[in-house]
């Protein structure tokens, strides 16, 4: 066991993260397991090959490292490598979108949802059970924060959503989307991405690797140095005025353009861009008005627009707006010079779209 103490993450004064956490080998990278090997009396560098079982072949059943030296397979039966996690529930939509709900030791469970998109799998993960940030379209926000996830309860949605792949499928982008916010579980967040990112692991460069963010400043400050400017960034921003924003975003005391400043500060490499999400909601933030709020906010950064209508579902009353409103949107931005894309909705009949999912405690 290795035990590394976390820093702080704050919302409205609420503190999310403050214990030390306790590392397990399944969420270790390869150079924190060689004083565990020296503590076994073997070789460090099988501390490598443990890991590439893990996180590149997906086997976390020490009997099948058959590479290992039988005693040193002995010792790790004895230890944790079972995912303490496991799938309770699979959904698929139509077009092959897979929800699936994780169920941890302590009985909380998350969703996680894989979606096949030509020869890309992404995977979208939750990094914490509920949220506190409570955005007012938001499924998931809806029932408030109960925990942060571990490291180890966020890569085991990696790890046992392999068995969901259909053939010939393999895992190309993760997205640290799903329930939770990642920067208030900013040393797991972060601990997760550095394991996807591993040359010994699965591999991900940063740029398929994508956090997703409210905007907590210091967490993207923090991120920035971590991986020096180049994890791929996505802002939910959802409104460009600050009235709308605390209205919809509630749980964010920070202001868009404290925001932007932050995203000024990034680092970001010179062929990258930001990923704005923008939900549009019916009467809320849909307008020409709120539309060149937009384009005056974004003007100074690089970034592509990705507008999503609202994902009904039964814990709001909020609706989308009507195509044509969509579409002037869309096209205000356009003209402009933005990149817009307008998000297809993916694996709606299951609840797997954006804002949709739900956690259990
Ligand atoms: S949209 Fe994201 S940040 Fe907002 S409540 Fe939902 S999970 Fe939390």
């Amino acid at each position: 066991m290795v035990t590394s103490r976390s820093r702080s993450d704050t919302l409205s004064g609420v503190m999310i993260e403050t214990e030390p956490k306790t590392v397990e080998l399944l969420a270790m990278l390869p150079q924190e397991m060689i004083p565990v090997m020296e503590t076994m009396g073997v070789p460090r560098f099988h501390a490598r090959q443990i890991f590439k079982w893990i996180h590149q072949r997906g086997i976390n059943d020490p009997t099948l490292m058959t590479d290992l030296p039988k005693s040193l397979r002995q010792q790790l039966i004895g230890m944790r490598l079972t995912w303490p996690a496991m799938v309770s529930a699979v959904h698929r939509a139509d077009d092959n979108t897979r929800k699936l709900q994780v169920r941890f030791n302590d009985g909380c469970a998350v969703e996680t949802v894989l979606i096949p998109e030509g020869s890309k799998l992404t995977q979208c993960i939750s990094s914490q059970v509920g949220c506190a940030v409570r955005c007012r379209f938001c499924r998931s926000g809806s029932e408030g924060f109960v925990r942060n996830l571990s490291a180890a309860e966020m890569l085991s949605q990696v790890a046992l959503a392999r068995e969901s792949y259909l053939p010939g499928e393999r895992l190309t982008n993760v997205v640290l989307m799903g329930i939770g916010e990642p920067l208030h579980n900013f040393t797991n967040s972060l601990r997760t991405i550095e394991i996807l990112n591993h040359p010994d692991g699965l591999d991900l460069s940063y740029r398929r690797i994508t956090l997703s963010t409210v905007g907590i400043v210091k967490g993207i400050d923090r991120l920035a140095e971590a991986t020096a400017g180049k994890l791929a960034l996505a802002i939910s921003l959802h409104a460009a005025d600050n009235a709308t924003r605390a209205h919809l975003v509630p749980g964010v005391k920070s202001s868009v353009e404290e925001i932007m400043a932050a995203l000024q500060r990034f680092g970001l490499p010179k062929r990258q861009r930001f990923t704005i999400e923008y939900v549009l909601i019916k009467g809320v933030n849909d307008s020409p008005r709120d539309a060149r709020a937009l384009v005056k906010l974004l003007s100074h950064l690089k970034v592509k627009i990705n507008l999503l209508p609202l994902n009904p579902h039964d814990r709001t009353d909020l609706e989308p707006p009507d195509e044509a409103t969509v579409l002037a949107f869309q096209q205000l931005l356009l003209d402009k010079g933005f990149s817009v894309y307008l998000r297809r909705r993916r694996g709606d009949e299951i609840s797997a779209a954006c804002g949709q999912l739900l956690a259990t405690k």
